[in-house]
């Protein structure tokens, strides 16, 4: 049976959940359904921090959440979900109970295993179960406002620990994106993470590079997003994972710290973007390219630019607009390492990206300490042209 802790013995009030979520709890909740917050939302709420997103689970079908809300859609081509929308675009995500198929349901290619696991219909219980971490796997009754326990994530929370539900081999297997998830909640949430997640990290790694690249795309950004890709891509390079989650990337020292500084800007509350996090992954190999080529022309630091960044775009099918900003970066990187009084520094000066470009040279010499005094001439070159400050730039680009 699940462990229920009412109302008094938990730190859950409803002042913390947004007004859009509950209404649409106390809707289903109305209408004779069972309605639970659930996933990040009542982890991050018990442990005192403000969630990104809360999400809703229901015993009623996508059809019958599509009934009860006037402005409701149901999204997903795999599995259908209920998205209820509200006025300032909020969504409330809205999700049927699933649960794990029998082994003889499964289709026979196991590829087709995760989405298929995706759309079985389950009680409240096999929903907990089929959840990755046992602290995502907690529920928040609206019926009595209690929290339900059917997978011992209280205990883990309290003990600050990650653990895996169910056997870590089995259950990165069917879906290797969850090793990265592991490492993800450990940095965000500085959780131990149970030893049988490091040695099943250490078998199963190699099956990440099998995973969707899409969905490993959308995870990675969420290590940027939360400001923790230093410490995560360095404990995935050392678990040997790093190189099958990005088609064989290797990161260097130089590269983690710059890492670190993005995230320490991001942590400032710096949006990070795409083509960010791409010339970030790069610069250190673009820099020690350009080294070993020599005083090449801009044409042949451009060639090389393309060069680095074309398989990895190509891997996760990035857009060519991304790719080509990234390049810019270190294009603007390869200008202001040369030095001041170039031919084209006037135009480069007034170019729309440069802010960015110097931000991203400043990113570089902080991750370095070094070049301080070529920061320093670079910084005031961009004042005399008029530019606008890179912070400014970047809010006008997201
Ligand atoms: P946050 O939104 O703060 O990053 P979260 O825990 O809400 O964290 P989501 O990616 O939003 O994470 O997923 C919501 C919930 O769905 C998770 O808490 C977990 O219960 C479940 N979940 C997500 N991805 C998986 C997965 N790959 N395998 C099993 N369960 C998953
Ligand atoms: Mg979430």
């Amino acid at each position: 049976p699940p462990v229920i802790l009412p109302r008094d013995q938990h730190p859950i009030s409803r002042k913390h959940i947004n007004e859009h979520t509950l209404k649409v709890l106390y809707r289903l909740r109305s209408k004779g359904f069972t309605a639970y917050l659930v996933g990040g939302g009542v982890r991050d709420l018990l442990l005192g921090r403000r969630p990104k997103d809360f999400d809703v689970a229901t015993d009623a079908t996508p059809e019958q959440v599509k009934r009860l809300f006037r402005n409701c859609f149901l999204v997903g081509r795999r599995f259908r979900l209920a998205h209820v929308r509200f006025a300032g675009d909020y969504v409330v995500e809205v999700a049927t109970f699933r649960r794990q198929p029998r082994s003889e349901e499964l289709p026979d290619d196991p590829s087709e295993h995760f989405f298929f696991t995706e759309n079985v219909f389950g009680s409240p219980r096999e929903d907990a179960f089929r959840r990755d971490f046992t602290i995502n796997g907690l529920f928040y009754n609206i019926e009595n406002f209690s929290v339900v326990d059917h997978v011992g994530g209280l205990e883990d929370l309290d003990a600050r620990r990650l653990r895996v539900i169910g056997d870590p081999l089995v259950r990165f297997t069917e879906d290797p994106v969850r090793m990265l998830r592991a490492l993800e909640f450990g940095a965000r949430l500085g959780f131990t993470l149970d030893q049988g997640i490091r040695e099943a990290i250490y078998l199963r790694g190699p099956l990440i590079a099998e995973a969707a690249p899409a969905r490993i795309r959308e995870e990675v950004l969420e290590l940027f997003r939360h400001a923790v890709a230093g410490p995560v891509f360095r404990e995935a390079q050392a678990m040997g994972l790093l190189s099958h989650l990005l088609a064989g990337y290797e990161a260097d020292e130089e590269t983690f710290a710059l890492l670190e500084c993005l995230d320490r800007r991001t942590a400032e509350g710096v949006p990070v973007e795409e083509h960010q996090v791409l010339a970030t992954l790069f610069l250190s190999r673009y820099r020690h390219a350009l080294q070993t080529q020599g005083e090449g022309s801009i044409t042949d630091a451009l060639r090389l630019a393309n060069l680095l960044l074309t398989p990895l775009c190509a891997y996760f099918r990035i857009a060519h607009g991304t790719r080509s900003r990234a390049r810019d970066l270190l294009i603007g990187f390869y200008r202001m390492m040369r030095g001041r009084g170039r031919r084209g520094e006037t135009r480069f000066l007034r170019h729309a990206g440069a802010p960015q470009a110097l931000d991203f040279f400043a990113l570089w010499c902080a991750a370095t300490q070094s070049h301080a005094d070529l920061l320093a001439e670079w910084q005031k070159a961009f004042e005399k042209a008029g530019a606008p400050p890179a912070d400014g730039a970047r809010q006008g680009a997201a």
